[in-house]
């Protein structure tokens, strides 16, 4: 327990008070006893005639005299002995309450950097005037770094152990200690209330969702648990926004609360009653823009502060923008982009104010595909530009993209290829007219829809977490480089137990799964129970007009097409096998029923030999329906 300076100065009072009646009690001792032992003796010399009387004093007085002088030596040896010993006792004391109280100024000292810094990183935050002070915020940080300084000093001085130097030290830790109690009262009242949870979720995705659930599944107290998002709606399942919701038919169009997750793996549709009736805190419309994770601290737009102990980071990915490489005009008015909710709902309005106009969709990949095919079907004159020599070049081999590429000719879809779009022509309200591209061409455009493809949102964290591959690093449970903070999702780069390697995988499918092993993972930390590694099978599809695909695996090796490629077919089939080290190592499927799709599944993850690529070409499908 601390001990305050008026209880030492008590303390002190009390020694010099036992020091003063021992001198008394020894000065009484020889200014009056021995006299009065001498009296006494010639008193008894005058008493003679009395015997009795003389023998009874004589007596006592033997003892008297004999002892008094031993009683007055003790007494005299005492108080020298405590004359001695009281500083000693002293500087003991003080030696002893110096480190005492010097542990109590670390711990409060300690507790007052995390308040100085959780006060910085809001300060650094508020980007509007913000809540705070400022002028009082900043006496305040002065006086933090003066106190900071002075007990550097009082540790420096602690060192060169001067032993009768502690007393006076000691006193100035005390005084120190009730300061530093001061400091963190007022930087507390600064930060008013901090919302604090056992496990936090950045990011409102899949992912967040889909953790969300299998939190609730594993076991959580009301709470306990809160998903920040920068969106104003629960997680739901996105790819939804480049499919279902660009539907023109109103009826047939996905709108929420329909595509809530987890309703995209078939699982139950997660309203936002349910995270209500499971204490789930969902803080929507709302973006962390500072992290400190060694304050295991997160500070959103509006200076708000929320502690965790556990963190997943979700926040997924974002489109690159053609204003990122400052392409001319193009901040002009209907260039859209599709990520959230709110760019679709964007894009949706434009779609019904440019009825049957024209559409330039930047981008071959599977964004580029989907929007195009859904700008067809709201009949819109659609033409698609990429730079690529054919269409999805990270996935399709040539003869797969020719079909897709013929299907959309057919469907009156133009494509322009081996080319970009290096500026936008915009009208005087300052909506794009025109797509010019590097050819010289320039096509005529009332909307444009780019998909030239996204990167992952870790800048937040940058310096903190180790990285790998544009990713934030993850072991086979999603454990980042700092303990208790876990990354899954587009964001995490894990090890991929199949191909003994790390990868990024920006798809749907890891993003439920990561956030589902991850939540074990941190579960089972608590309970120490043993969990396996993650170990994912890379899965992706897509749909578009009638079609629908589905990838499972590596695309890497020799490829194999098989099957019906005829794009005038009523109902399509074909697929694809790629074989690496005479194995099969990935499959692709169009048009392939559940049984099928699980058995291009099944043979991609166990990697069966080909004897004989001819022999496999013949049998296609009916292959992986062996295993
Ligand atoms: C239009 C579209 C169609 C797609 N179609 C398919 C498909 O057909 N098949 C497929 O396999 N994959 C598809 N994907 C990819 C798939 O949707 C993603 O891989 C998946 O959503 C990733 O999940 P996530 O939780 O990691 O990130 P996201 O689902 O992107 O969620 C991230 C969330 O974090 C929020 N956030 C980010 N930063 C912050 C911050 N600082 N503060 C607070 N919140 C923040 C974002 O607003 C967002 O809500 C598609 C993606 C898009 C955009």
């Amino acid at each position: 327990m601390l001990l305050t300076a008026e209880a030492f100065l008590a303390k002190e009072e009390k020694l010099l008070a036992g020091i003063f009646i021992y001198l008394c009690t020894s000065l009484i001792s020889s200014c009056f006893l021995f006299p009065g032992v001498f009296l006494y003796k010639q008193f008894g010399a005058l008493a003679k005639g009395n015997r009795g009387m003389y023998a009874l004093v004589q007596t006592d007085m033997n003892v008297f005299t004999r002892y008094l002088p031993m009683a007055s030596s003790f007494n005299f040896v005492i108080v020298s002995a405590k004359f001695i010993f009281a500083p000693i006792e002293r500087c003991l004391n003080c030696k002893r309450n110096f480190d005492e109280n010097m542990k109590i100024l670390k711990k409060l000292l300690k507790e007052l950097n995390t308040v100085k810094e959780v006060i910085e990183l809001r300060l650094s935050a508020e980007l509007h005037g913000g809540t705070m002070q400022t002028e009082e915020v900043k006496n305040w940080l002065d006086d933090v770094q003066r106190i900071k300084t002075e007990i550097e000093i009082i540790e420096h001085k602690a060192k060169e152990k001067k032993f009768l130097s502690r007393a006076f030290l000691g006193r100035t830790v005390e005084e120190k200690v009730v300061e530093l109690k001061a400091f963190l009262r007022k930087g507390k009242a600064f930060l008013g209330m901090v919302k604090s949870f056992k496990y936090m979720i950045v990011g409102g995705g899949v992912a967040a969702g889909y953790a969300a659930r299998e939190f609730d599944r594993q076991g959580l107290k009301p709470e306990q648990l809160a998903i920040i998002s920068k969106e104003s709606v629960a997680p739901y399942e996105r790819p939804t926004l480049s499919k279902g919701y660009l539907n023109p038919n109103p009826k047939a169009a996905a709108r929420l609360p329909e595509f809530h997750v987890c309703v995209g793996s078939g699982g139950d549709r997660l309203l936002p009653d349910w995270y209500k009736e499971k204490g789930i805190q969902l803080i929507l419309g709302t973006e962390i823009v500072k992290v400190n994770l060694a304050l295991k601290t997160l500070v959103s737009a509006a200076g708000e502060i929320f502690k965790f102990q556990t963190l997943i980071i979700a926040t997924g990915s974002t489109v690159i923008r053609l204003t990122d490489f400052k392409v001319e005009g193009a901040d002009a008015k209907n260039i859209f982009y599709l990520r959230e909710l709110e760019d679709a709902d964007k894009l949706v309005e434009s779609i019904k104010m440019k009825k049957y106009g024209k559409a330039v969709i930047i981008g071959g990949g599977y964004i580029g595909l989907e929007v195009a095919a859904a700008m067809r079907i709201n009949d819109f004159d659609v033409t698609m530009v990429y730079p690529d020599p054919w269409c999805m070049p990270r996935l399709f081999t040539p003869a797969m993209a020719a079909f897709y590429e013929s299907y959309y000719e057919n469907k009156g879809i133009k494509i322009i290829k081996g080319t970009v779009s290096v500026g936008f022509n915009a009208n005087a309200n300052g909506e794009v007219k025109g797509v010019k591209l590097k050819d010289g061409r320039v096509l005529e455009a009332d909307i444009v829809v780019v998909g030239v493809g996204a990167r992952p949102l870790t800048a937040l964290f940058k310096g903190q977490l180790e990285e790998d591959k544009g990713g934030i690093k993850t072991d086979g449970f999603f454990k980042t480089s700092m303990p208790g903070v876990y990354a899954v999702g587009d964001v995490a780069t894990f090890p991929i137990k199949l191909y003994n390697e790390t990868r990024r995988v920006e798809h749907v499918d890891h993003a439920r799964k990561s956030a589902e092993h991850a939540v074990k993972a941190i579960k089972a930390n608590e309970t120490g129970e043993e969990l396996e590694e993650y170990d994912y099978l890379p899965y992706f599809y897509s749909r578009i007009f009638e079609l629908s695909w589905q990838f499972y695996g590596d695309n890497v090796g020799e490829s194999l097409y098989f099957r019906d490629n005829n794009p005038l077919s009523p109902k399509p089939k074909f697929g694809s096998y790629w074989i690496k080290d005479g194995k099969v190592v990935g499959a692709f499927l169009e048009g392939g029923t559940p049984e099928e799709n699980k058995a291009i599944a099944k043979v991609s993850r166990l990697n069966p030999p080909v004897g004989n690529l001819d022999q496999l070409k013949k049998e296609g499908l009916s292959f992986a329906s062996k295993f």
